[in-house]
């Protein structure tokens, strides 16, 4: 009994050591392990994701050959599809003919109150405006999360935002109150993410180069940043459908 004891610790540590091997072999080929290889909680979830600006409104227009409405609808149609694969519905605020065209030609002028009112049309539990930053100053760049309401919105932006600050390597500018009529008038929580700022110079060669690489990151930190929101872990503290 007891020599069997001893030897226990010894089998233990080498099946431990054979598993932390297989999983760190399996991360770093695995490239969307951040996203795919985490539970996901927001399965059978209702999630609006409105694009900002668009139509004849093109957000900021400090980048080059991209405007901040065409860069928001690229971003939200990333975290769509991922969203989807991850068995959640999701409702676009700006893809409401189901077109999936971001021409900005195809593409409406939204009213704030068009886009509340299609959001709470379709009873969904969240709501994430996507939106990226804009000045005049080109070296600015960092990630900033907005909510409306103190109980409704807050603590769905700092969530959020915490996966924005920790993975997206931009200056971390915390969260502020804003008074938008999209979040303000949602029925659920709400939030607006200014994501990064498009205006910077890096940024927004990265987010031009043609590769998608920077749209895609920004949306696998949204979408990481709505499954914490919906984890298991966080009903405890207070369920989503508690701040309605
Ligand atoms: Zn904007």
């Amino acid at each position: 009994m007891l020599n069997k004891i001893k030897s226990a610790p010894g089998r233990k540590k080498t099946t431990f050591s054979i598993l932390a091997l297989v999983l760190g072999i399996s991360l770093v080929f695995y490239p969307y392990a951040i996203v795919k290889g985490q539970e996901a909680f927001v399965t059978d979830r209702k999630i609006v994701i409105d694009a900002g600006h668009g139509g004849r409104d093109p957000g900021s227009t400090q980048c080059p050959g991209l405007y901040e409405s065409v860069a928001n609808f690229q971003i939200a149609e990333l975290l769509q599809a991922m969203l989807m694969d991850a068995g959640a519905t999701v409702y676009m605020t700006r893809d409401m003919d189901g077109n999936g065209e971001d021409d900005l030609a195809d593409d409406e002028t939204l009213t704030n109150a068009d886009r509340y009112t299609y959001a709470n049309s379709t009873n969904s539990d969240v709501l994430l405006s996507i939106h990226l930053n804009g000045s005049l100053d080109h070296t600015k760049n960092g990630t900033l999360g907005l909510y409306s309401m103190w109980r409704k919105d807050k603590e769905f932006a700092s969530i959020l935002h915490e996966r924005l600050a920790d993975e997206l390597n931009v200056p971390d500018l915390g969260i502020y109150q804003f008074m938008s009529g999209v979040t303000m008038r949602f029925n659920g929580p709400a939030s607006i993410q200014e994501s990064v700022y498009i205006s910077n110079t890096e940024e927004c060669t990265a987010l031009t180069d043609g590769t998608g690489n920077r749209q895609q990151q920004i949306a696998e930190s949204l979408y990481n940043g709505l499954n914490d929101w919906f984890s298991a872990e966080r009903e405890v503290f207070i369920s989503p459908g508690q701040l309605k």
